[in-house]
């Protein structure tokens, strides 16, 4: 299958007294993780940090062995654009976020709140995959 788009983020997590993950809101009205298009000549995995670095400021750090596909199909202009996101999972050294004028707004939130926030089955199943992941690691 070809895709119209293809897009790399993460989900981002914080880990202090608890742990934490970050969700922005978008101007089309959803909760997502933070992502963007991956650029010609771009590998994923750089895409999915430059994205991250550019709409919260954050440098994450990508952790090996986790990696998730999601694929949708939305209308834009009355065309059918179908859309393929690679999410990551990366860990913030800080809880500081700049926010571009790309989002609305965003929240740390635990596990149970976070995936209540989310707009999206698909992002939903993506973060209980990273919860789940999370905790089989020693000490993250
Ligand atoms: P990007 O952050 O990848 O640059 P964007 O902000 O341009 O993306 P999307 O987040 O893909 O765009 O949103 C485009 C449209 O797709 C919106 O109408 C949104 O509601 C819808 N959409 C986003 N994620 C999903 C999903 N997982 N399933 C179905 N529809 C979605």
């Amino acid at each position: 299958m070809s895709f119209d788009e293809v897009s790399a983020g993460a989900v981002v997590f914080y880990r202090g007294d608890a742990l934490e993950y970050l969700l922005l809101h978008y101007p089309a009205g959803h909760w997502d993780f933070p992502k963007g298009n991956i650029e010609p000549g771009e590998t994923p995995e750089k895409a999915a940090l430059r994205e991250i670095k550019e709409e919260t400021g954050l440098d994450v750090e990508l952790l090996p062995g986790f990696r998730e596909e999601v694929e949708y199909v939305y209308m834009r202009e009355r065309r059918r654009i179908r859309k393929k996101v690679i999410f990551f999972l990366a860990k913030a050294p800080t809880k500081e976020v700049r926010l571009s004028w790309e989002h609305i707004d965003y929240a740390w939130l635990p596990f149970s709140q976070a995936l209540a926030r989310l707009t999206y089955d698909s992002s939903r199943r993506v973060l209980a995959k990273a919860h789940r992941y999370l905790s089989t690691l020693p000490q993250t």
